[in-house]
């Protein structure tokens, strides 16, 4: 008896708190919507030029793939670029259109595959492969956490740092995060 009132009450917090997170970050407007001023500078070819190597190794890791086969860390490396998160301010990882992949270098080893694997299912997906996904956002992390589960939890704790440094109100913290928690995690 007292188990299942338990329960009840657990349950009931939780969807309480999912309800106010939810109507919060829908209603809530973070008086700074924009709070990285700086540009994305990676994708901007005057500062990073494109670099052919890293090309032709994110193509093979195309061809690879189509033979369902993954790619392994050594290859990874060998297509991914890390750089300073001041010019990537606000990201994790990114994929340019000229092909180029970038990963903040302020991660741990496990996060920064994590997130060059979440670039590489966009990637993936650009290029006809997984055609079965329908939340682009979900099917990246949900790939890139099969293969890179602690990298996951370190991203994941390393972004919430970051993005508590740099929120301008405690209300804007919250709820960015739970809107980028819906989107890769839950896949809403
Ligand atoms: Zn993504």
């Amino acid at each position: 008896m007292l188990l299942r009132k338990l329960l009840a009450g657990t349950a009931l917090f939780i969807a309480i708190v999912f309800a106010f997170l939810e109507i919060g970050s829908r209603y809530y407007k973070c008086p700074v919507t924009d709070w990285h001023h700086q540009d994305v500078l990676v994708c901007d070819t005057n500062y990073y030029p494109v670099n052919q190597n890293r090309i032709y190794a994110v193509q093979s890791i195309i061809k690879q793939k189509q033979q369902n086969m993954e790619p392994s860390r050594e290859d990874i490396d060998q297509a991914v670029n890390l750089t300073k998160y001041e010019d990537m301010p606000g990201l994790n990882g990114i994929v340019c259109e000229d092909g180029m992949i970038f990963v903040r270098d302020n991660l741990s080893s496990e996060g920064k595959y994590f997130v060059a694997r979440h670039e590489l299912e966009h990637v993936f997906i650009g290029n006809g492969l997984n055609k079965d996904c329908v939340k682009e956002e979900y099917c990246a992390t949900m790939s890139a956490v099969k293969n890179y589960p602690l990298g996951f939890v370190e991203t994941v704790l390393s972004s919430l740092y970051i993005s508590s440094q740099e929120a301008p109100t405690v209300w804007c913290f919250i709820f960015s995060s739970w809107n980028i928690f819906r989107v890769y995690v839950l896949g809403w």
